[in-house]
Parts: C-alpha cells; sequence; structure tokens
C-alpha cells in the first residue's frame, strides 16, 4: 500500500498582457511558491486595506512557457507508471474557464506539440506495453461527461443521431462494499494507441456535437476518460486492474464577485453546483476529525470517491489564467489547491484472482497430480471409492477396533479417500457409542427425565427411529416366517399322509426332483426331499451375511430348497466337479508324460554321445552311420509320448471350455435366484403388511414399505452355496411352535428396547 498526500502543481496559460501580478519560485527545496501582488490600488473588487500578496506552496508551478511535453513528463508520465504497476491513478484540472485545463488534459487542435495528458499517456503506455512482453495487457476506455448531475456516456454510438439530454443517462450503482459501478458506461477495448485515439477523438467529437450555446456544456461540464488496465502473467490466474483517471473538470468560476459584496474571496460561489460538493467533500476529507464524507452528495464526488481520500494516486492541475481582472479566480483555485493538499490517500495493487484462470488451472494441477498418483500406486483411482473399497474398509475397521492389541495399526495405504472414509467410519461408531453412553447415565441420574433428554438429542431420536424401522422389518419377517413355517408343517403332514398311500414308495425326494418349475417356495414340494448330506458336495454355512437377518437368512434358504432351477443348479455344480476332477486328472497324466520325454531325450542324448565316442577311440567312422537298435527305439518312444501328449492336450482344452461355460452358467443362476428371492420377499411382506392394515397390525408400523437391505452378490451367493438343508429341522409341531416362540421372544426384546427409549 503506497500513503500519499494527492499531489498538486499548478500550470500558469500563456498571456499576453504584460502586468503580471505573480511570482513564481521553484528553488525551493520543500517545493514550488506562486505568489500573487495585488496593488494597493487594485479596483476591480480589492479593498485597499486588505492583504497585498498571496503565496501557495505546490509540488511544481508551470509558468506560462512551458510546454505540453513538460507538464506530461512531471506530471502525467509517474502516474502511468503506477497504474503500470497495478495501481489507480486520477489526474484532475481544476481552474476557471479558460485557463486551460481542456488544454492540459485533452490539448490544443491545432498542432500535433500541442497533444495533451490523454493522448500523451496513451501513446506512453502501449509503448510501455509492447515493451514488456512478459505480461499480457488489455486496455478499456471509457469517457464519461457530467453535465447537470446527469452522466452520459460520450463513446455512446447514438451520440450523433440524438441531442445529451436524449442519451440514456449514465447510473450510479453500489454494490453491498460501496464498490460504484456505472450502469450504462460503455466500456470500449482498444488493442492499440490507434484505437484508443480514435475513442479520444470519437468522444470529443460528440461533446462538441451535444453542446449547444444553452447547455455550454463544455464549460459546465466534467469530462473523465478512463483507461481500464488489466495485467497478466501468461499461464496466472493473478491479474492487475488498474484505472487512471484523466479529468478535465467545469469551470470553477464564481457567481458573485467580491469586490461587488464588499466581501473577500471566501464568499464566491460556484456556478457550478457539484463542484460545490467536491469542496464540500475535500473540506470534510481534509479534517482529520470528520468520519462522514458526503461522497453521494453529486454524481462527480461518487465517481471519484476512489481518487479522493481512497484507492488512489491523484494529481491535482490548478490551471490559472493569471490575468489582473482573474486574480480572484486565480486565488480561489489555489486556495482550493491547498486544501486538496491535504487529502492522504492509500493506494492498493488492485490484485485479483480470476476465477475461470484459477479452475482451469486446477483442474490441469488435479489432472497431473493424478497422473502421478496413478504412476507411483501403479492403480487408476475414480473420484468415488467402490462398493467393494468401501466394503473391504468396514472389515478393516471392524478388525482394528476388535483387535486387543494396543499396537494394532489400522493401514489402508496411501489413498486420501480411503483414509477419509475410514475416519468417518470410526466418528459414526465413536457417536454411536457416545449416545448410547449417554443414554446409559441419564437413565441412572433420573429415569423420569430420560424421555425429554432421548427427545433433546437429536442422535437418540434418530436411533429410536432407526428401531422402529428395525421392529417393524422384524415383524414383517416373523410374519412371513410364521407363515412358512405353517406352510411347512402342513406340507410335512401332508407328505406323512402321502408317504402311507404311495403303493410303490416312491420318494418324495424323486418327485420334488420331477416337480416342474415350482414358483415361490413352500406351495409344494417337501422338506424332507432335501438330503441331509447332497452327495457329500455340501457346503456349511460358514459365516452370516451381516447384511441379512437371521430370519431372511432361513427364509432365503427355504427359498434356494425349493427354487425351481435347484435341480440345474445342483446338476450343474456336479457336473463341474467332475470335470474339474477329470481335467486335474489329466493335467496330471501330461505332466507325468513330459517327465517321461524329458527323460527319453537324456537317454537319447546319452546313447549318441556314447556312440560318437566309440566311433573315436575304436577309429571307425562308420560306427556312428550304422542305424542304432537302442536309438530307433527310444525315438519311436519319444513320439508315442509325444502323440498321447498332443492329444491329452486337445482334450484338456475342451474340458476347460465346458468348464468355463458351467461356471458362466453357474453365475448365471446365482443372479436369478437372488432376484428371485428379493421378488418372493418383496411380495410376501407387502402382503403381510396388507393383512395387518386389515386387521389392525401392529402399531405404528402396518403401511411401511418393507425395504430390506440388498445382501451383496458375493454375500449372498455365500449362502446359496451353503449346505440347502434347513438349519432348522422342522420335524414337527413342537418344533415348529417352538420357532415361532422364539421369533416372538426376538420381537419382545425390541420392543422392550424400544420401549426403554420412550
Ligand atoms: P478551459 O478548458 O479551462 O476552459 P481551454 O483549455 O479551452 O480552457 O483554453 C482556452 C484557450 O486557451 C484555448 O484556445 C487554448 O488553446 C488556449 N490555451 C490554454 N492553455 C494554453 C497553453 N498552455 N498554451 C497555449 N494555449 C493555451
Ligand atoms: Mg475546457
Amino acid at each position: 500500500m503506497v500513503k500519499q498526500t494527492i499531489q498538486i502543481f499548478s500550470r500558469i496559460k500563456p498571456s499576453k498582457k504584460t502586468t503580471a501580478v505573480y511570482s513564481v519560485d521553484n528553488d525551493e527545496p520543500t517545493g514550488a511558491f506562486l505568489e500573487f501582488l495585488v496593488p494597493r490600488d487594485q479596483a476591480e473588487g480589492f479593498v485597499n486595506n486588505k492583504r497585498e500578496c498571496y503565496k501557495f506552496r505546490f509540488l511544481k508551478v508551470f509558468d506560462q512557457a512551458v510546454k505540453q511535453e513538460e507538464i506530461f513528463t512531471h506530471i502525467a508520465k509517474p502516474v502511468a507508471d503506477s497504474v503500470l504497476a497495478g495501481y489507480n491513478g486520477t489526474i484532475f484540472a481544476y481552474g476557471q474557464t479558460g485557463s486551460g485545463k481542456t488544454f492540459t488534459i485533452t490539448g490544443g487542435a491545432e498542432r500535433y506539440s500541442d497533444r495533451g495528458i490523454i493522448p500523451r499517456t496513451l501513446s506512453y503506455l502501449f509503448q510501455r506495453f509492447s515493451q514488456d512482453s512478459s505480461m499480457i495487457y488489455t486496455t478499456h476506455i471509457s469517457y464519461l461527461e457530467i453535465y447537470n448531475e446527469m452522466g452520459y456516456d460520450l463513446l455512446d454510438s447514438r451520440h450523433e443521431a440524438s441531442r445529451l439530454e436524449d442519451l440514456p443517462k449514465v447510473l450510479i450503482m453500489e454494490d453491498p462494499d460501496q464498490n460504484i459501478h456505472l450502469r450504462n458506461l460503455s466500456l470500449q477495448q482498444s488493442a492499440n494507441e490507434e484505437e484508443a485515439l480514435n475513442l479520444l477523438f470519437l468522444g470529443d467529437t460528440n461533446r462538441m456535437i451535444a453542446e449547444t450555446p444553452m447547455n455550454q456544456a463544455s464549460t459546465r461540464s466534467h469530462c473523465i476518460f478512463t483507461v481500464h488496465v488489466c495485467r497478466r502473467e501468461p499461464g496466472s490466474a493473478t491479474l492487475r486492474r488498474s484505472k487512471l483517471h484523466l479529468v478535465d473538470l467545469a469551470g470553477s468560476d464564481r457567481v458573485s464577485k467580491t469586490g461587488l459584496t464588499g466581501q473577500l474571496l471566501t464568499e464566491a460561489k460556484y456556478i457550478n453546483l457539484s463542484l460545490h460538493y467536491l469542496e464540500q467533500v475535500i473540506i470534510a476529507l481534509s479534517e482529520k476529525s470528520r468520519s462522514h464524507i458526503p461522497y453521494r452528495n453529486s454524481m462527480l464526488t461518487s465517481v471519484l470517491r476512489d481518487s479522493l481520500g481512497g484507492n488512489c494516486m491523484t494529481t491535482m492541475i490548478a490551471t490559472i489564467a493569471v490575468d489582473k481582472r482573474n486574480l480572484d479566480e486565480s486565488i480561489s483555485t489555489c486556495r482550493f489547491a491547498q486544501r486538496v493538499a491535504l487529502i492522504k490517500n492509500e493506494a492498493m495493487l488492485n490484485e485479483e484472482l480470476d476465477p475461470a484462470l484459477l479452475i482451469a488451472r486446477l483442474k490441469r494441477e488435479i489432472q497431473s497430480l493424478k497422473e502421478e498418483l496413478a504412476m507411483l500406486t501403479g492403480e487408476q483411482r475414480d473420484e468415488q471409492l467402490t462398493g467393494e473399497e468401501i466394503q473391504r474398509l468396514e472389515v478393516l475397521v471392524k478388525a482394528f477396533l476388535e483387535d486387543p492389541d494396543p499396537d494394532v495399526t489400522l493401514s489402508m495405504g496411501p489413498d486420501m479417500r480411503k483414509i477419509q472414509h475410514c475416519f468417518s467410519l470410526l466418528k459414526i461408531m465413536i457417536m454411536g457409542k457416545q449416545s448410547a453412553g449417554n443414554r446409559h447415565s441419564d437413565g441412572e441420574a433420573s429415569p423420569g427425565n430420560t424421555v425429554a433428554v432421548i427427545q433433546n438429542s437429536p442422535c437418540s431420536a434418530a436411533e429410536m427411529t432407526k428401531l422402529k424401522e428395525m421392529m417393524t422389518q422384524r415383524d414383517n419377517e416373523i410374519s412371513i416366517l410364521v407363515k412358512m413355517l405353517k406352510r411347512e408343517k402342513k406340507r410335512f403332514q401332508d407328505t406323512g399322509d402321502q408317504l402311507a398311500n404311495t403303493p410303490n414308495g416312491q420318494s418324495p425326494a424323486s418327485q420334488s426332483a420331477l416337480r416342474p418349475a415350482a414358483g415361490p417356495p413352500s406351495r409344494e414340494g417337501s422338506l424332507d426331499s432335501i438330503p441331509a448330506n447332497h452327495g457329500g458336495q455340501a457346503i456349511q454355512m460358514k459365516k452370516r451375511d451381516p447384511q441379512l437377518s437371521m430370519g431372511k437368512q432361513e427364509a432365503f434358504e427355504t427359498f434356494m430348497r425349493d427354487h425351481e432351477d435347484r435341480v440345474t443348479v445342483e446338476h450343474n455344480r456336479e457336473l463341474l466337479k467332475q470335470r474339474s476332477a477329470e481335467a486335474r486328472r489329466i493335467g496330471e497324466k501330461l505332466s507325468e508324460a513330459k517327465n517321461r520325454i524329458n527323460e527319453l531325450k537324456k537317454q537319447l542324448a546319452l546313447q549318441r554321445r556314447q556312440r560318437a565316442a566309440l566311433s573315436v577311440t575304436e577309429n571307425c567312422p562308420e560306427v556312428e552311420a550304422e542305424v542304432d537298435p537302442v536309438e530307433e527305439n527310444l525315438c519311436k518312444h519319444i513320439e508315442q509320448e509325444k502323440k498321447f501328449y498332443k492329444s491329452s492336450i486337445g482334450v484338456l482344452k475342451a474340458l476347460r471350455t465346458e468348464i468355463e461355460h458351467l461356471q458362466l452358467l453357474l453365475e448365471r443362476a446365482k443372479v436369478k435366484l437372488q432376484r428371485d428371492f428379493h421378488k418372493w420377499w418383496g411380495l410376501e411382506a407387502s402382503s403381510v403388511q396388507e393383512s395387518e392394515a386389515t386387521a389392525g397390525g401392529p402399531a405404528g408400523s402396518p403401511h411401511r414399505t418393507l425395504q430390506p437391505p440388498l445382501p451383496s452378490p458375493p454375500a449372498l451367493w455365500a449362502l446359496s452355496t451353503t449346505k440347502l438343508s434347513s438349519s432348522i429341522p422342522l420335524t414337527g409341531d413342537q418344533q415348529t411352535d417352538a420357532d415361532i416362540l422364539a421369533f416372538v421372544q426376538a420381537r419382545q426384546n425390541l420392543l422392550n428396547r424400544t420401549g426403554q427409549l420412550q
């Protein structure tokens, strides 16, 4: 941040009159002085017995002979440099009509050397842009005219066809951060000096066209030419934006001449009201104690808010016409400048991040990091963890928590997604434990308050809802299972009767095997028909699917037992087993044949070596040429073994194809079984709900849809490959009733738990 007072300069317009009443002292080390000497006999409005000498300090006073070039170098160039660095800048000319404001800011129209600050600054800026290839610069121009408190866009193309008053007004908008925005003021991009100069020319022309003898716009309006510069390093998302306001103010002429009222200069009033407000703002800013600055009083002060006491480096040029008759105006201008010099500004670098560029850069960064990660870990990663990964993590976390070893670590590899998921799993578990603990201790302290405590605790309430839902599900499960048990019981009785009535003693197992597609289970068929150990291939249920309730597992097993595809599945599985054994056997034979061939090859090589040695030692080379029967025999053997080997490979290949096919069939059957089971379970559940609803059903649950959590395919398949005999040996009424009792007991437990919570 750069803290700096507004820099004030003074420029004296060339005058042909020789009776100069001022003196300039630029040699002072603390600045320059402009002094007015008012002769005692001054008859044009000054009271004789008042002061004769008025001395004002400026940073520099540019006397009549000073050329435009020097003005630019001393005043505008430093400001342009700070704009290039990213600070806001303002140069404004203040003075009475005809004192040279427009000449200084824009320039004279006659000679090239008369070009003012605007064209020279544009030229300088574009020259600097082209010299600095390390940055990308973009420039926009706006040109605002404020006349009678109304703002007009001098670059509006409709200007040529309209009167000033008919043009859309530029409106001041203020955002919540008190930043000023000008609506209806166009920002025209200019790629080079020529385009920018064209815009200046266009604006000035529009200004001239709009002027009529009635509105006297040129002397009574303020013109603000703004260059908006945006600077960015290629590839960087950081932008530096800066604005340079070049302001040609309305004439600071006053209405009343002091001489007429007999009073001194302070009494004079501005012709232009907005200059009065400008002065108010400047007075307020120069008084340290003032907290409120009346920027909003006029459009000019609103637009120049940053330039006055804000984020800007500001320079004022007091233009002075030193003719004797203008003395009072000149002194007023200088007094105004002295106040302005007291204002402190705080210019900041206007750096900001371009969100679009930033996003693009971050995206690129993420991509390259992903690639780097994939290279390091050797695996591609998606944004989300897969279902399998999540399951694995759950198992890991559970094992970690259950391990009594204090040194046990939870290791899931260098993957932030997994680490975060494990943390959230742990958090859920801890929170669950805490809420359970809280309930426990609260219950001990004051059992009467339990309900209130639970109701106030979102965690407990959530758990209660969960328990209620679980209870509803279990209710449904119990109903389904009770229904199933009753059916089984009936079937068992029927089978008994049937057996008694079967003359040839055909076994129910064969009946079951011959049964056509049976659809949902238990409608027919026999539990007894399932052998306890199906050909010795049954796989004992080793693990329970955590996602299935006990009841549902039992149901699934029964469902499996009675499913239409069961026979086919069993047959295929048996076939698979046979084929696998066969393949193993052939594989073993193959490796034996290979060993034999290797052995024969060794013998053959030995035989050949011996024969070669013999021919050398006995010096009869013909021995080697003779046909050796041993060698011949060995070759024949090898040939035979090779044939066997080749044919075995063919058989093995065919077997492998069959095995793969069988595996595929089993896989399909697995999926179908799961789907059928869920369909059937859903149907059963809704029929239970319907019957409960008509019968008044369990409180609070009759219409809830049963949505059992879908077991993951591998988990369910583990069940499907379990022994087909039910783990509930339903052998009679007694057992059936015992099972019903067990379910009812389980339900009661659940009810008790929920009752405690309520
Ligand atoms: P203002 O804008 O303050 O009313 P102008 O800039 O229009 O005054 O100046 C009035 C006249 O004086 C114009 O004709 C202008 O060319 C001339 N003039 C002003 N300052 C100078 C100067 N430094 N050198 C030469 N001519 C000047
Ligand atoms: Mg002017």
